[in-house]
């Protein structure tokens, strides 16, 4: 029997983030293999242990091989984000210690080369793969019109959050704010390989669909530093939370979603304007000074004033002054596009080469790569020129321990488990079930329960045969 749903406070959210890595071979014999090939070699030890490159992990995260032989790491479901940080950075070092084995394989195949794994979100020929935001909202009849009303946010947020690349075009290169602007080209839809939406409206909630929905916010950059992190999903939440109590909400529609969010990426002056529903013309600094100003209007109401909060809303105002001063410094070791931007121009002016130089590409692409050794954020941290969120412990411990305060951990104490007895099993975000056995599936609808009596009985009959 299913026990009933928690009666959960209002602000309290499930959230999760799902990162596509780019999957790059560096090898003079690369041409022989696909990326397929090299997904394969990399997926071997999880095929291995887990019968298939699509699993759920001891840590109640999803690691599976996307389309495109990207391999993606969706965190298990979080209720605090500094849970979610440690469960994001845990993926990257899952994946990247995948690469060893992963070149084993491919040398014994006779290619010998190094893999190296990009928390990017664009490669070499011009594909485009994402990072996805999930928040869990409280289902309502007007969810649609919910959305678009995020979207103002969402266009314009990314001269805080953005990851910042160096763009190349005919005329020549310049430096945006966010990679994964060029490639949005509606702001809703329910598909998201053909139609590339801000938005995926998909109503699949992976929990009690009367209550709940997801909030699926695919046009975000992937996030290296974890202050970046810390505050595109902390915004994100922050502005659902108004929203969501049905507070009245500034008028910020726009006319042209598209085009605002591509005017906003390539003009790093923070001038260009966007043209609201109204007619009004506003740039992307107004219209995020305007949410800043609408989230402290709620502080002791609607939003509970915290430390978290406090250090959300300071960043937030930093980045937002920094593109309107053009003075980076207050951000520039918290922010990935101004930590960017900041080694990109300094080895620029070193070398004395023009923005689309071949250095400069390689620069940007090290930034982005999740080795420890080569990975430049790892190097910048370690130097203090990039600041943290969680303790390192919290990190190493997420790679293996799942959250312990939403039904991640259900998930991860049955995976953990069945590992260890050798048990087959099949595992979803909803599901758990001991494979072969007459035994019933799980079904886990309350994404905020962490326990519950149907899982113990699950882990003594593990125990047990
Ligand atoms: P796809 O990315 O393939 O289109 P999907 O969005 O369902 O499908 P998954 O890669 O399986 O993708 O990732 C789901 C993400 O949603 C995970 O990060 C997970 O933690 C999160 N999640 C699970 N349940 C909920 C929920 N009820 N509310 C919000 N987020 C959730
Ligand atoms: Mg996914
Ligand atoms: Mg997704």
């Amino acid at each position: 029997d299913i026990p009933p749903p928690l009666d959960v406070d209002p602000a309290r959210r499930i959230f999760g983030l799902e990162t596509e890595f780019g999957l790059h071979l560096d090898s003079a014999d690369s041409r022989a293999v696909t990326p397929e090939e090299v997904a394969g070699h990399l997926f071997h030890s999880v095929v291995q242990w887990g019968r298939s490159s699509n699993v759920f992990l001891p840590n109640a995260s999803r690691l599976y091989i996307d389309v495109g032989a990207h391999p993606e790491y969706a965190t298990a479901e979080c209720d605090s984000l500094t849970d979610l940080i440690a469960m994001d950075k845990a993926g990257e070092r899952i994946v990247q210690d995948l690469v060893a084995g992963g070149e084993e394989r491919l040398r014994a195949a006779g290619v010998d080369g190094q893999i190296h794994l990009y928390k990017n979100n664009t490669d070499s020929a011009g594909n485009s793969y994402g990072c996805h935001e999930n928040y869990l909202v409280r289902r309502r009849a007007d969810f649609k019109a919910f959305a678009s009303a995020l979207l103002p946010f969402l266009v314009t947020r990314q001269i805080v959050t953005g990851a910042g690349c160096i763009t190349r075009t005919p005329q020549g290169a310049h430096y945006s704010f966010s990679p994964r602007a060029d490639h949005m080209w509606e702001g809703l839809s329910s598909a998201t390989t053909r139609s590339r939406p801000m938005i995926n409206t998909r109503d699949e909630p992976h929990a009690n669909a009367e209550l709940y929905r997801r909030m699926h916010v695919i046009v975000g950059d992937s996030t290296m530093a974890e202050p970046t992190t810390l505050l595109k999903m902390g915004a994100t939440d922050l502005v659902l939370r108004i929203m969501e109590a049905r507070a009245v909400l500034p008028e910020l529609t726009l006319a042209r979603e598209m085009q605002a969010i591509r005017d906003v990426a390539h003009d790093l002056t923070g001038q260009a304007t966007v043209e609201l529903a109204d007619g009004r013309r506003l740039t992307a600094v107004e219209v995020q000074q305007t949410y800043i100003d609408l989230v402290r209007s709620h502080l002791g109401g609607v939003i509970e004033r915290t430390a978290e909060v406090d250090a959300i809303l300071d960043l937030w105002q930093r980045g937002v002054d920094a593109v309107r001063t053009q003075d980076l410094s207050g951000v520039e070791t918290e922010l990935d596009w101004a930590i960017k931007y900041r080694l990109i121009t300094r080895y620029q002016e070193r070398l004395g080469c023009a923005l689309d130089d071949a250095r400069l590409a390689r620069l940007e692409l090290a930034f982005h790569d999740v080795s420890p050794e080569r990975g430049l954020v790892a190097k910048l941290q370690a130097q203090g020129l990039v600041k943290r969120i969680v303790p390192e412990e919290a990190i190493v411990r997420a790679m293996t321990t799942a959250p312990e305060t939403t039904r991640a951990r259900l998930r991860g104490a049955f995976v953990t488990r069945a590992l260890e007895s050798g048990h087959d099993f099949t595992v979803d975000w909803v599901h758990l079930k001991i494979a072969g056995s007459s035994g019933t599936t799980v079904l886990l609808k309350d994404p905020f329960r962490s326990e519950d009596a149907r899982v113990d009985a699950l882990l003594d009959a593990l125990a047990q045969s």
